[in-house]
């Protein structure tokens, strides 16, 4: 068992936080009704709270959602953007609600550059110049419209109410902070929120969040509107363009807009649709390069057979797989309204088994990207594009952002992850308001030409990948983790545990994670080097990053033939994370 977990910090420091013995135990519950899971207690309460006040699985994600922005402000909330995947069970279909942050119409391609070099990564996460245009009000908004039955003012009752009473900061909180204090200083209204005389806040400490109350109380009485062109969105474009400095500080300004605000628009997009072994794989399309990514592993997967052989080469498999689909990300995927990617290609079956051919005994270095345009299968596409570079960049970013899942009695579905990028975003609070700003325009590759250029009204590529998975039409199991482009990882490493490695939900969730994204090495976690299975690995030539990290903070859900589920959370990452069912069974 862990003792300790290595968390990154955003300004170059470490931090060794020693995870208490106690939170080894999965967060597991089966029973009957609707079910959560999420990585925070009072979200998950938040979301059961509006099932039982007979709610569907949207009200009740938006609910935990708007209490995970007050529980847990450094990964997540509506200073931010996110994806969110629906089953809805009347009409058997899965829709996606991308609302992904976009570049303000300032954006131009150079906008990281000076002298034609990249600016520094640091001093633009810590920015308004990092900051896209927040979407998950407006996210939040098309969900309840469309496949809510509530409304703002019922699903945002129970954030209100934390934000307003208080939560008691957390050993995860606290050492999240302390990472972040160097960024958090810059900033007058974030250090008045979040630090006492420069320091993080000791655990126990009681934060309430009245700017945020107040926010999401203009939003229950306003609507969507309140956020994009009343008040705050002034305040937003403000903190944006003049960020809200303490004294002495600096940072780079944005150039955002209230029409950039008034013109943010989600996206109701068909879900990426992918088949492994007799399962139907629903992930996120484009510009989250999740689903696809996800779905070429798997497809690159489905020619072993990994049940019949050893875990040692399954999880070898596993690992090269990921390379390769990982090449292939970084080269072609990106925002589709800007960039046409040959995902038909990607995806096909054809491509898997030319890509898994490449797969030897022993582990790959790094690995070109492959020409999908060959299996594209689209007359309109005679010429090859040659494979943008592949970013050299690996950062760490284990598990910023959030993921939850809910379903309802109805058997309506959600698997949902959103973010406000790094921990604490630009690190800017939006005076009056208590949310912190995204810095998600660090996700655009600084340097073209690549397809993931920022461009003004583009979203930048996302590694997010809620998933629900079906098998005979009927849901199955979703899964969802944070952490950057680790998430892509986790998700994969956790279908590939629970369907051929026969794991049950909760031992797919807590085995340790392996994150192989085409780097000089792969990513684990604290444990795993030195212990027999990363011996015998390493004997195949598979090599481990310095410095192990946590990955990762999955949720999922398991629904029995039956009509039971089970809700799955994590049992040490992140500290511990929170399932409910709204009747108990076995
Ligand atoms: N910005 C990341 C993405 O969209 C999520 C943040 C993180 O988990 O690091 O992929």
């Amino acid at each position: 068992m862990r003792n300790a977990l290595l968390l990154a910090c955003g300004l170059g420091l470490s931090i060794v936080l020693h995870a208490p013995p106690a939170a080894a135990r999965t967060p597991l519950a089966t029973g009957t009704g609707g079910a959560v899971a999420t990585i925070s207690e009072p979200a998950s309460q938040a979301a059961m709270a509006i099932l039982d006040q007979g709610g569907n699985a949207v009200d009740a994600a938006v609910a935990a959602a708007a209490t995970l922005g007050v529980t847990d402000p450094f990964s997540c909330g509506i200073g931010g953007g996110g994806f969110m995947l629906v089953y809805l069970a009347r009409e058997q279909r899965v829709i996606t609600i991308d609302h992904r942050e976009t570049a303000p119409a300032s954006v131009t391609p150079a906008v990281f550059l000076e002298h034609g070099k990249p600016l520094d990564f640091e001093t633009v996460v810590a920015s308004g110049a990092a900051v896209g245009v927040p979407g998950t009000v407006r996210g939040w908004h098309e969900a309840l419209q469309r496949y809510g039955s509530m409304e703002f003012r019922q699903v945002l009752a129970p954030a209100i109410a934390v934000a307003e009473k208080g939560f008691q900061v957390t050993e995860i909180f606290h050492h999240l902070t302390s990472q972040n204090e160097r960024k958090f200083q810059l900033y007058a209204p974030t250090s008045a929120l979040y630090l006492r005389d420069g320091k993080a806040l000791p655990p126990g400490t009681l934060v309430r969040n009245p700017g945020l109350a107040r926010a999401y109380r203009e939003i229950a009485a306003g609507g969507v509107k309140a956020f994009y062109e009343g008040p705050i969105a002034r305040a937003i474009v403000e903190a944006v363009n003049r960020p809200p400095l303490a004294p002495g500080a600096r940072a780079l300004a944005g150039r955002m807009s209230l029409a950039d605000l008034a013109n943010y628009e989600a996206r109701i997009r068909p879900p990426l649709r992918s088949s492994y072994r007799g399962y139907e794989v629903f992930g996120m399309p484009l510009p989250s390069s999740g689903g696809a990514t996800v779905a070429e592993a798997l497809n690159i997967l489905e020619g072993f057979e990994l049940r019949r052989m050893p875990r040692l080469q399954a999880e070898h498999l596993y690992l090269e797989a990921s390379r390769l689909a990982f090449a292939d990300r970084n080269a072609y995927l990106a925002d589709p309204e800007y960039v046409d990617a040959p995902l038909a290609g990607l995806l096909s079956k054809d491509f898997a088994a030319a890509r898994r051919k490449l797969i030897g005994p022993r582990a790959a270095r790094t690995v070109a990207a492959g020409d999908p345009y060959a299996f594209q299968d689209d007359p309109s596409i005679p010429l090859r594009p040659r494979p943008a570079r592949t970013g050299a960049r690996l950062q760490r970013e284990n598990a910023h952002t959030t993921h939850l899942t809910v379903s309802d009695k109805d058997g309506n579905v959600v698997s949902y992850t959103f973010t406000i990028e790094s921990w604490g975003g630009s690190g800017i609070v939006v005076p009056g308001y208590g949310f912190l700003l995204n810095n998600e325009l660090t996700d655009f590759d600084f340097g073209g030409p690549h397809p993931n250029v920022p461009e003004a009204g583009k979203r930048p590529r996302s590694s997010m990948a809620p998933t629900i998975v079906l098998k005979d039409g009927k849901p199955a199991f979703t899964i969802g983790s944070p952490g950057g482009a680790t998430i892509i990882t986790t998700v994969l490493q956790t279908i590939f545990n629970h369907l051929d490695l026969g794991m049950p939900m909760d031992a797919a969730l807590n085995a340790p994670r392996l994150s192989e994204r085409n780097g000089a090495a792969t990513s684990v976690e604290p444990g795993f080097p030195g212990s027999p299975a990363a011996r015998a690995l390493e004997r195949l030539g598979h090599r481990w990053e310095s410095d192990p990290e946590e990955i990762g903070a999955a949720s999922a859900l398991v629904f029995h033939p039956d009509g039971s589920v089970t809700a799955v959370s994590e049992g040490r990452r992140h500290g511990v994370g929170t399932a409910l069912v709204q009747r108990k069974g076995h």
